[in-house]
């Protein structure tokens, strides 16, 4: 191109001392095997736009040359290990850091091709690393950096991604990009409001166009479902989906997915859930794909809703999960209502921590936070999140061995007193460990009533 940029000064400055060093190294064995080196793809465009370094997570070499034969190379320096996919002349390399941790690597290699377009246009050859940048998705995702010694950090730039960058546009390369691949239609979305940028309007032009010949219909559910995972993995959701159902994406992917008022409105709530629940970080993370998937089919009639998720490509098996998910959230948001009008009354209070556990506790984590989202009571809300953070971590301070001492044989009444105990503790009532071994005793010697209904169902392991 004709003003070569050099982004060393950037890359010194933005990235981890690790990467700078694996960068530097890659260069050098790239000199060493006398093929040239890349980074290439989303690591380019990040550098350029000053995202955080903090996500400089998974970084893409390009080689023109045997690919497998440098990645290989390349682990031996580093010390890692790569997992090789011959037909596609990638490799993964895994290595860990200075500071012990795990650092991902594809390198890909780029050959020398002939492109031809799907339709009859003439064959164009083109050099190797122009080729595998004229076969990504948009400009701003098709620029290289160049990695050997003496060139180190050389913007490669065919397409004006730089431009584009400046622009705040989303532009793919050729005119047949959606019709090639109509993933990137969805693509195209997730960026545009990932960097608050916006599609070329030919490129708008272009999907309408490719929605008009269903080629959207024509994907099949699994490449879609991708998309849409990557999509419930972006800070703000929500602005996607709307955009793609404003483009009638969401329309072509399945009718009965449009949005509408309630859909909008629980899909606010569900990101504002989905953020507080991550700034409490637990260790268990909810399954984003359920939890939106759940969303985008709120108010669809089950048949339809499975129809939808077979659209997705999702088994009978995960049709069927969602599907009971959906049902079990429904049905104890009706107990739910039922148990807050109960701790209204007189005398009832008491027990309403260990209630409201026993009917929370069979859920898993996406239903619980599903169900957070739906309530439109405040103080039903509010104490679904107390049960998150911090009644469903509560145990008992008393152990099997406790309830042997007090002759109690192990059995299935162990858990029936551990329940009850447990009950208790949640309701204020057995807070000590010498409280709760008092009313095991009284349990065990009354021969307790009942099976433990009424108290709080032990946590299900995951
Ligand atoms: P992110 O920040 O979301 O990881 P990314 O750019 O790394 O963004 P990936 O989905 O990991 O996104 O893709 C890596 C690169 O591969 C992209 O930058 C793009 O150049 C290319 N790519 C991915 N999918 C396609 C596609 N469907 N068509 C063309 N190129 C694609």
């Amino acid at each position: 191109s004709a003003r070569e940029r050099n982004l060393a000064k950037l890359l010194s400055t933005r990235l981890p001392q690790h990467m700078l060093h694996m960068l530097h190294r890659a260069g050098e064995l790239g000199d060493r095997l006398q093929v040239s080196v890349y980074a290439v793809g989303g690591f380019v465009r990040d550098i350029m736009l000053s995202r955080p370094a903090v996500e400089f997570d998974d970084v893409d070499l390009v080689v023109e040359g045997d690919g497998i034969a440098f990645a290989r190379a390349l682990a031996q320096e580093l010390g890692g290990r790569v997992r090789e996919h011959r037909t596609f002349m990638t490799a993964l390399i895994i290595y860990h850091d200075e500071n012990g941790e795990e650092q991902r690597l594809d390198v890909a290699t780029a050959r020398l091709e002939y492109y031809k377009y799907p339709a009859a246009l003439p064959t164009v050859e083109l050099s190797s690393i122009k080729m595998d940048l004229f076969r990504r998705d948009f400009t701003i995702n098709a620029m290289a950096l160049r990695l050997n010694k003496g060139q180190f950090g050389c913007l490669v730039d065919f397409f004006g991604g730089q431009s584009d960058i400046q622009r705040k546009t989303i532009r793919i390369i050729h005119a047949l990009s959606f019709v090639e691949d109509p993933t990137r239609i969805i693509r195209a979305v997730r960026f545009e409001q990932r960097y608050g940028f916006h599609i070329s309007t030919q490129g708008e032009k272009l999907i309408k166009n490719a929605l008009s010949l269903n080629l959207v219909e024509k994907l099949s559910g699994a490449r879609i479902l991708h998309e849409l995972n990557l999509i419930f993995r972006e800070d703000e959701p929500e602005t996607c989906l709307r955009r793609l159902n404003e483009l009638g994406v969401l329309a072509a992917i399945h009718p009965s997915l449009v949005l509408n008022a309630d859909k909008n409105e629980l899909l606010d709530s569900l990101r504002e859930v989905i953020d507080w629940y991550r700034l409490l970080y637990f260790k268990e993370t909810p399954e984003l794909s359920t939890l939106y998937l759940m969303a985008l089919c709120s108010a669809v009639p089950a048949i339809e809703t499975a129809d939808i998720l077979h659209r997705l490509g999702l088994t009978p098996t995960m049709r069927e999960e969602i599907l009971s998910l959906r049902e079990s959230v429904r049905m104890t948001l009706v107990e739910l209502i039922n148990w807050h009008r109960d701790t209204q009354k007189k005398g009832q209070a008491e027990q309403s921590v260990s209630r409201l556990c026993a009917l929370l506790a069979p859920l898993p984590l996406e239903s619980t936070l599903y169900l957070m989202a739906r309530s439109d009571n405040e103080e039903i809300s509010s104490s679904v999140s107390q049960y998150i953070y911090k009644w469903r971590q509560i145990k008992v301070d008393i152990n099997g061995d406790d309830l042997h001492r007090l002759g109690l044989e192990p059995g299935p009444q162990f858990g029936s007193v551990m329940r009850m105990v447990l009950a208790a503790k949640l309701d204020g009532k057995a807070e000590t460990r010498e409280a709760q071994l008092k009313l095991a005793e009284e349990l065990i010697r009354k021969g307790f009533p009942g099976n433990g209904t009424a108290g709080a169902a032990p946590k299900k392991p995951r």
